[in-house]
């Protein structure tokens, strides 16, 4: 059976369809529909968004402050219980053999410790990868239409802000990194000053935060 976006007609990819939580997600359109809906109605007229707030998933959360509102999601995710002891082993291994030895026996290798710099490397991507499967966030701070937007573990990240103004543009792009249960796209803000946030986060997660989005700055649809 075959599904198509309500909006722009496109057929949904099976990789975006979640019978589990009932929704199918349009990447055209960086929105998504529940299946039931879908599936029950023939009419393909648009429902204004519903104020995401009032249904928050698991890993997600909004406060309103002072001056504005805060919002995130986690990119915590059960691969962690595969990322952890995988790294514990292969740079456990690799280092260890490599610097571990040199450093037991007090003597410098170049060569050795040349031939281990990838593996410094590898450790540190995949330790920054398993850190944000134990304990990463994504969290949005808005005043008003200040958005920045911080990406990391225990405040140590990665910070930006942007504008968003009427202009602004909303969507899905492919992501160029995502590692499975997470959500194959990003958040993509094209504006005055671009940015691509929400790599890593679980499918409910980011459509929750894209949605906030987009009710919150009254952002329309937009096609890729
Ligand atoms: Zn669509």
């Amino acid at each position: 059976m075959k599904l198509y976006c309500p909006n722009c007609k496109t057929e949904f990819p099976p990789l975006d369809v979640n019978v589990a939580d009932n929704l199918a997600y349009c990447r055209r359109c960086g929105e998504a529909f529940a299946i039931s809906k879908l599936l029950g109605h023939a009419s393909t007229r648009r429902e204004p968004l519903p104020d995401p707030v009032t249904n928050i998933p698991k890993g997600c959360w909004y406060h309103e402050t002072m001056d504005g509102w805060t919002a995130g999601a986690t990119t915590r995710s059960p691969l962690a219980f595969f990322i952890v002891p995988f790294m514990c082993v292969w740079s456990g291994g690799s280092l260890g053999g490599i610097y571990g030895s040199q450093i037991l026996h007090g003597k410098f290798n170049l060569v050795m410790s040349l031939f281990g710099l990838p593996f410094l490397v590898g450790t540190i991507f995949i330790g920054g990868m398993a850190a944000m499967t134990i304990a990463g966030k994504v969290v949005l701070t808005v005043r008003g239409n200040e958005l920045t937007v911080f990406t990391g573990v225990w405040g140590i990240g990665w910070r930006r802000k942007v504008t968003i103004e009427a202009s602004s543009r909303l969507y899905s792009n492919r992501s160029n990194f995502h590692y499975p249960g997470s959500s194959p796209s990003n958040i993509t803000i094209e504006g005055p000053k671009s940015i691509r946030f929400g790599s890593g986060l679980s499918f409910p997660r980011q459509i929750f935060i894209t949605q906030l989005l987009r009710y919150k700055f009254n952002l329309p649809d937009q096609g890729i």
